[in-house]
Formats: structure tokens, sequence, C-alpha cells
């Protein structure tokens, strides 16, 4: 007698091969049996006819780390198909967190009205243990944030580091990787993280390559100095050993679109050379991030009192603007193209700050300048910056993978608030509906092997991505003719349609549509 059996489904197993019909049969956490089981009995019987049987979706880039201590189901993620996330991204973990700079640190990571129970850990391990005692919906496989590395050793100055505070900078990479992290990400347009220069990354992260663990960046600018950029993490990886994930890749900005195409070919020469260089992103045309984000990097140094005293000065507002208007990590050209997501003042969420500035008559600097003193920079912004043809060409590059770059949300509850971005919601459902059978940018086999098989390899995980005998029964099942994301701009709380059932380990997450509240989660390390 099985566990459970998932019966005469179409199985694409994530290689990229061709789909068949096969029952999948499950003993515990694990896959015993793929096909044609005619005889089998089990306690549980899941009817997949006319219905895709997968591997359960790898997240290649999420903040899920910052809410699974409060919201441990990650709704959002689960009834997208994901079944492991790749946390600790962008230079930010909810741990290390040292005593010198912790209340700092919470400020610049933490949400104001989202209780995280942040005194229940300090170290790396104690974060990974406190979400084991209380569970999680889906596997994580964590990074460790350098900008919390460089915080917990050298606090929020933008000093270059004496050889002992790298050392301490070592250190610190190295007991989380004991703890379990599978390598570092880094950053680089958020300070303290972005004060490092490359020959400080690289030598933070040779400890990384040592212990075959992997190097994630959000680059150094995704716009402007998106050739750079990409070509100091290829360096990063060069020099380190470790194999290298470009973050949430984007040419950002009109003027930068052009170079989306250049970029993928500088992935493609290292890989050529030999390096283990891949890619993810999400399917759309505007990115999400802080509204502190488009102050220059030197008015955001110190924390945010430090930042807070510059926006009251204004000398330092004209110097800023200036900055703001020439170059920096985000250069608006279009404020139409800006949208408020969150906010402490709740009324400029879903407004864009084009109007926001003009009906109060200030130019948008200042109102942006304003909009921070505020909230005290408790506001967020969508974005839109860029071209749907590059996502079309982005999406079937060989090394290209995807990430929702979201956190795991519920359409009801305390974290409903704001307009989040929808890739929270829709990223990988967007993709099978929108990409594969809509547009046939990609071929359904091709897609699933870009969620599941090609990520597991890049991540080395032996027993999972794959519908296979001995694997973790990490599964989805979706009806491939009606999936679609349902998640937009101005409503984004809603959960996509077409995934039926959804296990982890073994156990189902989502049954019939519907969150089980089962947490059979597990920590995946290097
Ligand atoms: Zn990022």
């Amino acid at each position: 007698m099985l566990d459970k059996l998932i019966r005469n489904g179409q199985v694409l197993d994530g290689t990229g091969k061709r789909g068949y019909a096969a029952d999948v049969a499950i003993q515990g956490d694990r896959i015993v049996d793929v096909g044609h089981l005619p005889g089998a009995q089990a306690e549980v019987v899941i009817d997949a006819s006319g219905k895709v049987v997968a591997p359960g979706f790898i997240d290649m880039h999420s903040h899920a780390d910052m809410l699974l201590p409060v919201a441990p189901d990650a709704e959002s993620l689960i009834h997208q198909g994901i079944t492991t996330v790749v946390t600790g991204q962008c230079g930010a973990s909810p741990a290390p967190l040292l005593e010198m700079t912790r209340r700092q640190v919470i400020e610049m990571i933490g949400e104001e009205d989202v209780p995280m129970p942040w005194n229940e850990w300090s170290t790396f391990g104690s974060y990974l243990d406190y979400l084991q005692k209380t569970g999680i919906s889906v596997n994580m496989a964590p990074l460790v944030g350098q900008g919390m590395v460089r915080s917990a050793v050298m606090g929020f100055s933008a000093a270059r580091p004496n050889e002992d505070q790298i050392e301490a900078m070592q250190h610190e990479v190295v007991s989380a990787m004991e703890a379990g992290a599978i390598g570092v990400s880094t950053g680089l347009i958020y300070p303290p993280g972005s004060y490092a220069a490359m020959d400080e990354l690289i030598e933070i992260t040779k400890p990384v390559g040592e212990r075959k663990g992997f190097y994630f960046s959000h680059i150094r600018g995704e716009g402007d100095t998106l050739l750079e950029a990409i070509t100091e993490a290829i360096e990063i990886g060069r020099k380190t050993g470790s194999p290298v994930e470009i973050s949430h890749f984007k040419a950002a900005g009109a003027d930068n679109w052009w170079k989306a195409g250049p970029a993928l070919e500088l992935i493609d020469k290292a890989r050529l050379e030999g390096l283990d260089v891949t890619a993810d992103m999400y399917p759309y045309l505007a990115g999400s991030t802080g509204l502190v984000a488009l102050l220059p990097e030197w008015a955001q140094e110190g924390g945010k009192d430090a930042i807070s005293k510059r926006l009251l000065d204004p000398e330092t507002r004209t110097k800023m603007t200036g900055d703001m208007k020439t170059g920096g990590f985000f250069r608006i050209a279009e404020w139409d193209k800006v949208l408020i997501s969150d906010s402490r003042t709740r009324e400029y969420a879903g407004r864009y700050i084009s109007e926001l500035s003009e009906e109060v008559n200030k130019t948008p600097y200042d109102w942006v300048f304003d909009a921070l003193l505020e909230t005290e920079g408790e506001i967020g912004m969508i974005v839109f910056m860029m071209s749907e043809e590059n996502v079309r060409m982005q999406l079937p590059h060989p090394a290209m993978m995807i990430g929702t770059d979201g956190v795991g949300l519920a359409i009801d509850g305390p974290l409903a608030k704001g307009v989040p971005h929808p890739r929270n919601f829709g990223t990988f459902a967007r993709i099978l509906g929108q990409y594969v059978r809509e547009e046939k940018i990609l071929t359904l086999e091709n897609a699933i092997f870009k969620m599941t098989g090609l990520p597991a390899k890049k991540l080395q995980l032996m027993d999972r991505g794959l519908v296979k005998k001995n694997h973790h029964a990490d599964l989805v099942v979706f009806d491939a003719e009606i999936v679609s994301d349902l998640a937009t701009y101005p409503q984004p709380f809603q959960y996509p349609s077409g995934f039926d059932h959804v296990l982890v380990n073994g156990e189902l997450v989502l049954s019939q549509g519907k969150g089980t509240g089962a947490r059979p989660g597990r920590m995946i390390s290097r």
C-alpha cells in the first residue's frame, strides 16, 4: 500500500524531454515509481487525467526568508507551484544580526507592520533553527547576504575594510555556510553592501568557492552600467571558483534596452570559457524595491537617522537632485512610470509619483524626499523600466531560469496590504500561460526544465528537480490549458488559476487548489 498515487497524468519529468502518460507512486517523502502502474494501491489517489505532473518549481530568487517566520504557509508561492525557494538574496538575509548593529539592520531590512520575531535569532544558524521549529511549507536553500555580513563587521560605514575586517567578514560567511548557507549574495545597489569594491567581494567570496558554494548577485547596475556590472560578477566567479547567478536579469531604462543582448553575450562568453554563469528573471516589465533606493549612494550612508538628516537639509537636497538626474543606480526619466507599492501613508499606495507630486505642486524629487521623511522610509515603489521584446528574447536563453523576487503572501490576513508587485503571485503561472501557451516563446517542456531540472542541476541538488524514482516527491499537478496569472498591478492579491495539487516532500501543501496548512519544507544545505 502506497502513501500516494498520482494517476493518469502527463508527466513532464523536468529534463526537457517530451511528456508521457504515467502514474507516479509516492512513499513517505520519495517518489518510488514512475510508469504504468495499474495494480498499485494507495491511501491517497490523485486523479491527474488531462493534467500535467511536473517536478515542483524552484524559485531561484526569493525574499521569502523575510516573511516565512510570520507567514510560514507561503500561500502565494505554493499557489504557483513553487516547492523550493533560494533565499537570502540581494545582499540581505534575516541573519546574522550582531548586537552592535542589530537595531539599525532591522530598521533597514524590516517592515514596521510585519511582526517579525527578530529577537528569536542572532546567528545564521539560529535563524534556520527557528524556521525548522515553526515549520515552513516550502523547501529553502538559503544564502547569506553580504550586506548583513558587512554591517555586522563595519556597521554602515562606506570605508574600505582593513585586513582584520576582511578576515572578520570571511569568518561570518564561513559560519553561515557551516550553519547551512549555500553561498553568499550581494545587492550592489544597496548600502552598506554596495560600499564593497570588487577586491573586497572577491576576498569574502573566496571561502564560498572553497566550500563549493554559490555567488548570487543583484549586480552593481542594471541600466547605465549593466555591462560593467555583469563583467564584475563574472570576474568574481572566475577569481573565487564560485558558480555565479545573475539575479533578476534585466536591462533597465529605455536608453539601455539594447544592452540586454550584449549582456547575454557576456554570459555566453563566460560559459564558453567553462565558467558556471547563469541568470534568472521574472516575466514583467516593472521592477520593485524601496523608494529609498532612488537616493544617491552617498546619501544612503549611515542608516536611517543619517538619511533623515540629509533629507531635511535644503542644500543636500539640491545636491541629491543633481546626482539623481544624471546618474545613480536608478535614473528616473519618466515619473509617470514610478508607482508607489506600499507606504506607511496608505493613500500613496497604487498611485504614480507624477500625479502625487503634481497634486501638491512639488518636483518629483522633493516629493520623494518628503515622502521618505514622512514615512521614515517605510515606502516602496514599482518602476516600469523593461521592454517586452527583451523579456521574449531573454526567456529562451539557455542560461536563463525563473525567480519571483517575491515573498510568500496571502490574499487575506494582515499581510494583504498595499499593492505589492504582481510577481509575488503570478510569476511561474505567467510564464506557463502567457509565454508558453499564448505566445509560444517557450515549449512547455523547456519552460518546465527552466523551472525544475535546470535550477536543480545548477544548485547540485542530486535528488530534487525531476520526476524520477528515488527523488524527493516535490511535485505539481496543473492544467496546461488554463494555467494563468491573475495578479495585476492594481489588483495583485490573486492566486493564479490552473494549479490543482502541490506536494513538498510527499505531503500535499496545495490540494484541489487550496492550501492545506502543511509545513513539510526542509532546509537545503551545501
Ligand atoms: Zn535585487
